[in-house]
C-alpha cells in the first residue's frame, strides 16, 4: 500500500506505442518476417502481444494472448500449428484488440511459431513462442516460518549501475536525489552487489518493493504504479537482470518475493490509456477514492455504498482502481503472476492492499497460482484494524462467513501495532506487554498463523527505532520477539543500522532513506563491519545472531508456541516439540526480576539447566532465573 499526496499525474504521450514494433525480444524476429512477408503492409500493425511467450507442459493448457495493433479487432486470425489449437478469439469494445485462447495440446514441443492475421488484403505474421519450462529444483520455493525477509526499497537500496539513472525516454527522465519523491538510480544491480551482505545477516527471503515498470510523471520510484507488467522498470534494471538476480538468490540460498498489485494500476499504463473496455476501471461521475476502512467489508451491517467505495474507489487519483470482475483482465492479471513465477522461479508473491480487489478473484487468483505452483508462498497485505477483520481476509476458522478466503498468510498489522504499543507503554493490565499476549490469544481466527509475516515497521510506516525513541535495549527485544514468535519474521532495510525516522505524511522519503554505502559519494559504507558505528555494529550483530541460530533451529521457528499471561512486567513464552524447549522471557521493566519459574512447570518439568540460545551462557539453577532490566532472554532447556 502506498498513500500518496494528491497528484494530478498530467497525461502525456506513451514510449511504447510505435508503430510495427512489439514487445522486447521479439521485434528482432518480427522484423525479419516483416521483411519476408509483410513490407507491404502498412497499415496493419501490432505494438503489444501479453504474455509475450508461454511454455509448454504447464498444468493449464490454455493461454489467453492479447494482440493490440491499429483497429485490428475485424481482422482474421489464424494459425496453424501442429499441437496448439486456436480455441475463441474474443472482441471487446475496443476494436483496437483482440484476446486470443491457445490451447497447448499435451506432449507440444517448445517451438516458434506465428499468427497470422488478416484484415483485407493485408496480411501480418505475429511470432510466438512456447519456450520449455526450467526444471524446477531450487525454484518456486514457497516461504514458511523458518523463513526470514529483509524488505527493501530498490530505488533506495544502493545504486549498483549508474548507466541506468538517467534514461531519457522515461516520463521521469533523471535521478533527482534531493527533490522529495523523486528517483534515486538505486536499482537490482545494487542489490546483487550485497546480496552476501543481506545473507550474513541471517535472512533468507528478499523483498523488494515492486520492480515492474513504472513510467510515471512522478513519484514513481516506489513501484506502485505499474506502466507495464510485464517489464522490469529501466532504472531498476531489465527483465534479463531480474532473471540473473532471482538465480543469483537460489543459488545462495536466498528466495525471492516479488511484490504484486491487482487492486490498481499507474494512471501511465498503456492499458489505462487504451483501455480494452470501459468495465476494465471503475469509473465514477467524479474523482472517488476509496475509504481506506476494509471493515466495511466485514461489517454484516455494512451498507453496500460503503463495500462499494471500498472496493471501487480509486487508491489515489494517479492509480485507477481495476475491475478483476472482468474475465479478461481477470486471467491478463493470474497470466502475468504465473508468467514471472515461470520466467524468474520467485518463491512467494507479497500481494498489496489485499482487501481492496474483488475478493472472488483474488481467490481465483490463489487457486490459480497454487495449481502451478503448489509449494509457492502467498501473502497479502492487511493494513486493517482489528484482529478479526485481518483473520476474514486470511484463511480462517471462522464459521458462516459470507465470504471464504484462501489466502495463506497476511502481513500481521494487528502484531505490529501491539508490538509498538508493548515496548512503549508502561506495563499494565491491557497495556504494555499484555498487547503481545491479548493479540496472539486471538490465533484462534486464523487457519495457520505460522504463515503470518511479523514486522516492526516497512516501507509505510514510521521507523520502529524512531517508536520507541531510540532505545537499543527495547530494540533488542522487539527483535527478540520478533524472531522467536510465531509467523514469519520481516525486518525493513536499515533496522540493522539503526537507521531512523517518523513517518511523516507529507514526506515519504524520510523512511525510505539511501542506505549508507549504497551510493559512489557516501562518506559512509555501512555495509562493512568498518563502515558501522560500535552500536550499529552491536546491533547488527545481535540480529546476525539470533537469526542465524534460529535458522538453524527447527524448534526456533517451526516449534509450537505456549505464552502465559504476562505478570509483573514480564512475559513468558515458549517454542517446543518433541526434540527441544526453549523459553524466551521478556522484562519490560526497569528494574532486574528475579523470576520464580513455578508457573511454568508444565513445559518446565524435568529440565534442571538452560543454555543462552545466542551466548551460550549457562544457567544452572531454572527455579529462579534473573532478568536484567529492559532485556530478554532466549534459553533452551536441558535436562
Ligand atoms: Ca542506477
Amino acid at each position: 500500500m502506498l498513500f500518496h499526496q494528491a497528484n494530478k499525474s498530467r497525461r502525456g504521450g506513451h514510449n511504447y506505442r510505435k508503430k510495427n514494433t512489439i514487445n522486447l525480444k521479439l521485434r528482432l524476429l518480427f522484423i525479419l518476417l516483416l521483411f519476408n512477408f509483410n513490407m507491404k503492409a502498412q497499415n496493419l500493425s501490432i505494438d503489444r502481444v501479453e504474455p509475450p511467450f508461454w511454455w509448454t507442459g504447464m498444468k493449464t493448457n490454455t493461454v489467453e494472448v492479447l494482440i493490440h495493433g491499429k483497429n485490428i479487432a475485424d481482422g482474421i486470425l489464424t494459425l496453424t500449428h501442429k499441437g496448439i489449437t486456436l480455441g475463441e478469439i474474443k472482441k471487446v469494445e475496443n476494436p483496437n484488440y483482440l484476446f486470443v485462447t491457445l490451447k497447448i495440446n499435451p506432449g507440444v514441443k517448445p517451438s516458434k511459431f506465428s499468427f497470422t492475421l488478416q484484415k483485407g488484403t493485408e496480411s501480418l505474421l505475429i511470432p510466438y513462442e512456447l519456450k520449455e519450462r526450467t526444471p524446477k529444483e531450487n525454484r518456486n520455493l514457497g516461504l514458511g516460518s523458518e523463513d526470514f525477509i529483509y524488505l527493501l526499497m530498490p530505488d533506495r537500496f544502493a545504486n549498483g549501475d549508474t548507466n541506468n539513472d538517467n534514461v531519457p525516454e522515461m516520463k521521469e527522465p533523471s535521478i533527482k536525489r534531493d527533490t522529495l519523491y523523486g528517483r534515486h538510480g538505486g536499482d537490482i544491480q545494487g542489490v546483487i552487489n550485497h546480496l552476501d551482505y543481506i545473507k550474513s545477516l541471517g535472512i533468507t527471503a528478499i523483498w523488494m518493493n515492486p520492480e515492474v515498470e513504472n513510467n510515471q510523471p512522478k513519484e514513481s520510484y516506489h513501484g506502485y504504479a505499474a506502466t507495464d507488467l510485464y517489464r522490469i522498470d529501466r532504472r531498476l534494471g531489465t527483465n534479463t537482470l531480474y532473471l540473473k538476480y532471482a538465480e543469483k538468490c537460489h543459488e545462495m540460498g536466498l528466495k525471492v518475493i516479488k511484490d504484486v498489485v491487482f487492486n490498481h494500476i499507474g494512471n501511465e499504463h498503456w492499458l489505462y490509456k487504451d483501455l480494452p473496455a470501459k468495465d476494465w476501471v471503475h469509473h465514477f461521475d467524479n474523482f472517488t477514492r476509496t475509504t481506506y476502512r476494509s471493515s466495511a467489508l466485514v461489517d454484516p451491517y455494512g451498507s453496500k455504498a460503503d463495500k462499494d467505495i471500498l472496493s471501487k474507489g480509486w487508491f489515489d487519483k494517479h492509480m485507477p482502481d481495476l475491475n478483476q470482475k472482468n474475465p479478461q483482465l481477470a486471467r491478463y492479471l493470474i497470466q502475468n503472476s504465473i508468467w514471472w513465477a515461470e520466467y524468474a522461479g520467485i518463491d512467494c508473491f507479497r500481494i498489496d492492499t489485499y482487501p481492496y480487489p474483488d475478493l472472488e478473484f483474488m481467490n481465483a487468483w490463489v487457486k490459480a497460482i497454487q495449481k502451478e505452483y503448489p509449494k509457492i508462498g502467498i501473502f497479502g497485505e492487511t493494513w486493517v484494524d482489528e484482529v478479526p477483520v485481518q483473520a476474514y481476509f486470511a484463511q480462517n476458522n471462522i464459521k458462516n462467513l459470507p465470504f471464504e478466503s484462501k489466502l495463506p498468510g497476511v502481513t500481521d498489522f494487528q502484531l505490529y501495532f501491539a508490538m509498538t504499543k508493548a515496548f512503549n507503554e508502561e506495563f499494565g493490565w491491557m497495556n504494555g506487554l499484555m498487547h503481545l499476549y491479548y493479540t496472539l490469544a486471538q490465533d484462534y481466527l486464523y487457519k495457520d498463523p505460522m504463515k503470518n509475516v511479523v514486522f516492526l515497521d516497512n516501507h509505510d510506516l514510521g521507523r520502529f527505532y524512531s517508536a520507541i525513541k531510540e532505545d537499543d535495549k527495547k530494540l533488542k527485544m522487539a527483535l527478540t520477539f520478533m524472531l522467536t514468535t510465531r509467523g514469519i519474521p520481516s525486518l525493513y532495510y536499515g533496522t540493522e543500522i539503526l537507521m531512523k525516522n517518523d513517518f511523516d505524511w507529507g514526506n515519504h522519503d524520510k523512511v525510505r532513506e539511501e542506505f549508507p554505502g549504497g551510493w559512489s559519494d557516501h562518506k559512509q559504507d555501512k555495509f562493512t563491519e568498518a563502515g558501522r558505528s560500535l552500536r550499529e555494529n552491536e546491533m547488527f550483530k545481535y540480529i546476525q545472531n539470533l537469526a542465524t541460530w534460529r535458522k538453524n533451529n527447527h524448534t526456533a521457528h517451526s516449534g509450537k508456541l505456549m505464552q502465559f499471561i504476562p505478570e509483573n512486567e514480564v512475559y513468558v513464552y515458549f517454542r517446543y516439540d518433541d526434540t527441544q524447549t526453549i523459553m524466551i522471557i521478556l522484562n519490560s521493566s526497569k528494574e532486574e526480576k528475579q523470576l520464580s519459574t513455578a508457573r511454568f512447570s508444565e513445559r518446565m518439568q524435568g529440565y534442571t539447566t538452560a543454555k543462552d540460545a545466542v551466548s551460550g551462557e549457562l544457567y544452572t539453577n531454572l527455579k529462579e532465573i534473573k532478568i536484567p532490566a529492559g532485556e530478554s532472554l532466549v534459553l533452551i532447556l536441558q535436562k
